[in-house]
C-alpha cells in the first residue's frame, strides 16, 4: 500500500503517521530523514544536496526527486510506504508519478488531515517553554499549575518567536497556497481522502485506518 500523507503544520500528522505505519507495516518515509540519510551515507545525490544546504540554497527538484526515488527503491519499501513531506509542488507530484510508474507502482491513497485555521492557530500559538529547564507546556492542552511559571523548577515560561500568531499565520497561509494545487491534482485522480483532524487522536487514527482498508 503506497500512501501519501498531507496536512498543515499542527494537524498531528507525525503522530498519525507513526500509528499508521505500525498498523500497516510499511515504512514511514519523511523527506527530511531521506535527506539526512543520503547526506550521511555520502551517496552522489546526498553529496550534491549537501552542497546546496551548506550554502543555504534551496535543493533543486532533480536532486530532491532523485533522493526520494533512491529511498523508495530500498527493499523495505517493497510492500509499500507512507510518504510524508513530499511532494510539495505540482512538478514534484508529476515526478513522483513518473518514478513510481517506472517501478510499476502507483499511489493508492492520499490522506489529507483537515483542520480549521482557528484550531491550528490555537494549537500552535499556545506552546510555552521554561527558560530554565526547557520543559514545554501548552496553555490549553497542558497548562502549568500557575500561569507563566514552570511546575518543575519554578522558572519563567516564554513563547518562542516562531510561535506568535503572526508567524504561525504566515506559515499556515504559505502551506495552504502551496498545497491547494496538489489537493486538486490528487482530487482529480480520485485519490484524495479527507480526514477530520480535529477529532481526538484515536478517532482520527480509526478513520484513517478504515479509509485505507476500504
Ligand atoms: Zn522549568
Amino acid at each position: 500500500m503506497n500512501i501519501l500523507f498531507m496536512g498543515p503544520p499542527g494537524a498531528g500528522k507525525g503522530t498519525q503517521a507513526e500509528r499508521i505505519v505500525d498498523t500497516f507495516g510499511v515504512p514511514h518515509i519523511s523527506t527530511g530523514d531521506a535527506f539526512r540519510l543520503a547526506m550521511k551515507q555520502g551517496t552522489p545525490l546526498g553529496v550534491k544536496a549537501k552542497e546546496f544546504v551548506d550554502q543555504g540554497l534551496l535543493v533543486p527538484d532533480e536532486v530532491t526527486n532523485g533522493i526520494v526515488r533512491d529511498r523508495l527503491a530500498e527493499p523495505d519499501c517493497s510492500k509499500g510506504f507512507l510518504l510524508d513531506g513530499f511532494p510539495r509542488t505540482l512538478a514534484q507530484a508529476e515526478a513522483l508519478d513518473e518514478m513510481l510508474a517506472d517501478m510499476g507502482r502507483k499511489i493508492d491513497h492520499v490522506i489529507n488531515l483537515k483542520v480549521d485555521r482557528s484550531f491550528l492557530l490555537a494549537r500552535l500559538t499556545g506552546r510555552r517553554i521554561c527558560k530554565s529547564c526547557g520543559s514545554t507546556y501548552h496553555v490549553m492542552f497542558n497548562p502549568p499549575k500557575q500561569d507563566g511559571v514552570c511546575d518543575k523548577c519554578g522558572g519563567e515560561l516564554y513563547q518562542r518567536s516562531d510561535d506568535t500568531e503572526e508567524k504561525v499565520g504566515t506559515r499556515l497561509d504559505e502551506y495552504s497556497s502551496k498545497t491547494a494545487p496538489l489537493l486538486a491534482y490528487y482530487g482529480d485522480k480520485g485519490l484524495l481522502r479527507e480526514v477530520d483532524g480535529e477529532k481526538d487522536i484515536d478517532a482520527v487514527t480509526a478513520e484513517i485506518g478504515s479509509l485505507l482498508r476500504g
